[in-house]
């Protein structure tokens, strides 16, 4: 743990100054932001926002901290007491963090998950970033518009919650859910037509002929679940490649590695558009920045310093799971 600490400073102070940047002193004045987690040492998001921080030359530092679940009341307190700009939340708080806020925009309330909490005098805000920052990377990365379109999305947890609530409330015409656990991919579709002006929303066994109508005609396909991630990286979704259609969308969450088994075999298939986890990853950050900030997130170096930080480390370092 120690040298992971070590070489992710080191990795920081390194491209700091090999792109130019100096790491910002910590005055009187500064600014915190911070990541709330259980645990946070694996966390990507210390160095892009400090990366971010230091570019544009503001008097701000993003610190992870590791708060235990029974703490998360009195650490969402500590964010108001200690006049901090805002935090992250990642695994295990995005649920229960909502409990401890004064406001939480429609959309996390209906994802029940919180990734950014805003501190606005004293006032806590929480959004979700997450399937915001998952749109904004698709229309950068593929030009997709969810206006209209059928979406499909393999898995049903947190992630997928996150992007189905944000596709049903951003003008889909259907979303499709399939999960291994048949159960939790009808209580998302559940809550998306009760909750979200989605007008259909349906599901489909991973084992089903209904899968591969449903992936015939989707626009927009969504590989949702860990499977391809570091360590497992041959591990791969049994999915049916030769139901694929020219001009469809392809994702997949998993940012590690940045081109997984899935992806590689739905590239086969001519005219889809295939991307990947990193940047979902990054505009969920760009656009928790923009929130704390009031400021255009530098994407590009926050991209820089993401990517540089994934293909140098984490294949290598160890065998635990990084978090956002
Ligand atoms: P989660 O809440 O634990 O949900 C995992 C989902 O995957 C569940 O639907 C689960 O199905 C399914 N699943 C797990 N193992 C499976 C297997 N062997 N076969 C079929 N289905 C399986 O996780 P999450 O937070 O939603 O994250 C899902 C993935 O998205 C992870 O790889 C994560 O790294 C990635 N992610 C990426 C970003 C990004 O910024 N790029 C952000 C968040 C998450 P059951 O319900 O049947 O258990």
């Amino acid at each position: 743990m120690l040298l992971i600490q070590r070489q992710q400073k080191d990795y920081f102070q390194n491209s700091l100054r090999k792109w130019g940047f100096y790491l910002l002193a910590v005055s009187g004045a500064t600014r915190v932001c911070g990541l709330f987690g259980y645990p946070v040492e694996h966390s990507f998001s210390p160095i892009m926002h400090n990366a971010a921080f230091s570019f544009l030359g503001l008097d701000f530092i993003y610190v992870p901290y590791c708060v235990a679940p029974e703490e998360l009341e009195s650490a969402a307190r500590a964010v108001r007491a200690l006049g901090m700009v805002g935090v992250n939340i990642t695994i295990p708080h995005k649920e229960k963090v909502c409990y401890y806020l004064d406001e939480v925009t429609p959309g996390a309330k209906i994802a029940g998950a919180v990734n950014t909490v805003v501190n606005k005098k004293g006032k806590l805000y929480g959004y979700n970033t997450d399937g915001a920052g998952f749109l904004r990377a698709l229309r950068e990365e593929t030009a997709f518009l969810p206006d209209g379109k059928a979406a499909l999305i393999v898995g049903a947890g947190g992630a997928a919650r996150s992007i189905a609530v944000e596709l049903a409330m951003s003008g889909v015409r259907l979303v499709t859910i399939v999960n291994r656990n048949h159960e939790r991919a009808q209580a998302l579709a559940n809550l998306l037509t009760e909750q979200t002006p989605v007008k259909k929303a349906d599901t489909a066994r991973l084992t089903g002929a209904e899968f591969k109508e449903a992936v015939k005609r989707a626009e927009l396909i969504i590989q949702a679940t860990p499977l391809g991630m570091y360590p497992n990286e041959d591990a791969c979704l049994d999915f049916p490649y030769e139901y694929l259609q020219p001009g469809q969308v392809i994702c997949d969450l998993v940012y590690n590695p940045p081109a997984t088994q899935f992806m590689k075999n739905a590239s086969l298939t001519e005219g889809v558009k295939v991307t990947g986890g990193v940047g979902m990853l990054l505009y969920q950050g760009a656009l928790a920045f923009e929130h704390w900030t009031g400021l255009q997130a530098p994407v590009e170096i926050m991209r820089k310093s993401l990517q540089e930080f994934l293909d140098a480390q984490v294949t290598e370092l160890n065998n635990d799971h990084y978090i956002l």
